[in-house]
């Protein structure tokens, strides 16, 4: 299946995106892990999309759709995978659509995260995660069972990224309401899009996206 979550920033998207990795095994791809990676790796990509996302602006779709392209291509993704950041607005939504028809695919389920935004900011500015294994954890919300280790891999060294900052969280809503929301229709008229209530604690939104995973929708 070829899924794509949808939704806010901090909506929980890459939290829901690990479990269908953990449970179904498959490849998770998300653009701004994939981005993060080349802004530390100071990559000729990273070096240009870096003062995009210190703005909580959209890279340029030139940039992110060839690279997209490439990572789909890759062996772990024939079977399947879960789009976490991707596409950010119609124009991606066209292309992905394009690439995955000739190879003769098509995206199976779009969930959409629903959130009610006044939350988001405390979310997004008390979430860190794990260098280990990249496991999300929040300072209130959901810290690791033993403080300063991690539930899942027991590494030790936590870190934030540096857009989760109250500035930066405004001027990404303002694009996601511009670019991103759009999309919401796109994938309606498909008959693809799942829409899952995310306000809930996280074990309860799982349970709904596992119940339309198996219902496996087929746009
Ligand atoms: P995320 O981790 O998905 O919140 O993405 C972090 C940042 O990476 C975003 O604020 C954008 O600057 C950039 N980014 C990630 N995915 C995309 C995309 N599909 N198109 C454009 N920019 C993106």
């Amino acid at each position: 299946m070829n899924i794509i979550f949808l939704g806010a920033p901090g909506a929980g998207k890459g939290t829901q995106s690990a479990y269908l990795k953990k449970q179904f095994g498959m490849a998770v791809i998300s653009t701004g892990d994939m981005l993060r990676q080349s802004v530390n790796e100071k990559t000729p990509i990273g070096i240009k999309a870096a003062t995009y996302m210190e703005e909580g602006k959209l890279v340029p779709d030139s940039i992110i759709i060839s690279m997209l392209k490439e990572r789909i291509s890759q062996p772990d993704c024939e079977t399947g995978f879960v789009l976490d950041g991707f596409p950010r607005n119609l124009k991606q939504a066209g292309e992905l659509d394009h690439m995955l028809h000739q190879k003769n695919k098509s995206i199976d389920l779009v969930i959409y995260l629903s959130v009610n935004e006044d939350d988001l900011v405390d979310r997004i500015v008390g979430r860190f995660v794990c260098d280990g294994c990249g496991k999300t954890y929040h300072e209130t919300l959901a810290p690791p069972k033993k403080e300063g280790v991690c539930d899942v891999c027991g590494h030790e060294h936590f870190s934030k990224r540096k857009d989760d900052n109250k500035e930066t969280i405004q001027a990404r809503l303002k694009e996601y309401h511009r670019l991103t929301m759009p999309i919401l229709p796109f994938y309606e008229k498909q008959g693809c899009l799942a829409k899952i209530d995310g306000m809930r604690p996280p074990n309860e939104v799982t349970h709904d996206i596992v119940k339309v995973v198996k219902e496996h929708q087929t746009c």
